[in-house]
């Protein structure tokens, strides 16, 4: 289904969504005050607007109402993040999603009603960290602080075993929820099917089971 977004601030974050989101096929409106990072964005979204967004009026002027999503990515100026969210609630847009640059940023967001908040450097940060500690990890998905979903490389050590003969889920408390090989992604593994060195097993659990699992069985 095709989708009507507002991007605020055209920075590295901002854009990249920009590009991200008209790539997939979804209507774009590019938002900044400076020119120069508006026109960059003109073949990467459906419409372009150079506005100050701290200015209740540019936004009414422009029928931001008709829009469900906004994304808020203005990033050093905090108070214009803030201002911005402040009059996108207040004119009652239903998804606001902001980029916060700090705790502080991020507890005034929370306070005006901002209905996602992000961290992209600390939560990238975080995911680069997890990968560094160990090259069994191919990817990582943080859920909560306590659980997420890791891509673990299945190793020589448990080739020929099954997820009954590992008994994962009881020793360990995760679940596998797929296995990808080669050229297919299985979403119901069968428990008694062996697993081959290279697989790669798609778990859910809690961080530190999920850690004790890589490090004692892999
Ligand atoms: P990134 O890390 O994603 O590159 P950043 O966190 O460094 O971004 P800034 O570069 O400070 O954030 O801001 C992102 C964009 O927001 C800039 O292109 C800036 O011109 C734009 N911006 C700042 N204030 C306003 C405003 N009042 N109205 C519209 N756009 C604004
Ligand atoms: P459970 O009650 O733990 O769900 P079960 O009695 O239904 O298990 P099986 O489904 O045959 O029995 O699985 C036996 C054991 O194999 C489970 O207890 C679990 O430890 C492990 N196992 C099976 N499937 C998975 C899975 N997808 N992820 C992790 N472990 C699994
Ligand atoms: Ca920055």
């Amino acid at each position: 289904m095709k989708k009507q977004f507002a991007i605020i601030g055209l920075g590295r974050f901002g854009s990249s969504m920009c590009r991200e989101l008209h790539h997939m096929g979804h209507e774009v409106l590019a938002i900044d005050h400076n020119p120069k990072k508006v026109e960059a964005m003109e073949p990467f979204s459906t419409h372009t607007m150079v506005l100050d967004t701290t200015d209740e009026n540019n936004l009414i002027r422009i029928g931001i109402k008709n829009f469900e999503h906004v994304i808020v990515a203005i990033g050093e100026n905090i108070q214009a993040s803030i201002l911005t969210v402040l009059h996108l609630k207040d004119l009652e847009i239903p998804e606001v999603w902001v980029k916060a640059q700090n705790s502080y940023h991020h507890k005034v967001l929370e306070k005006i009603g901002a209905d996602r908040i992000f961290h992209p450097e600390e939560e990238m940060g975080n995911r680069i960290a997890e990968f560094l500690t160990s090259e069994k990890v191919l990817d990582y998905i943080d859920l909560s602080v306590d659980y997420s979903i890791v891509e673990l490389l299945a190793t020589e050590k448990i080739a020929g075993k099954t997820l009954v003969d590992l008994d994962i889920r009881a020793k360990y408390g995760c679940t596998v929820i797929a296995i990808k090989q080669k050229n297919k992604v299985d979403v119901t593994p069968d428990p008694n099917e062996t697993l081959n060195k290279g697989d790669i097993l798609v778990m859910i659990g809690d961080k530190k089971d999920l850690r004790r699992f890589q490090d004692g069985v892999l």
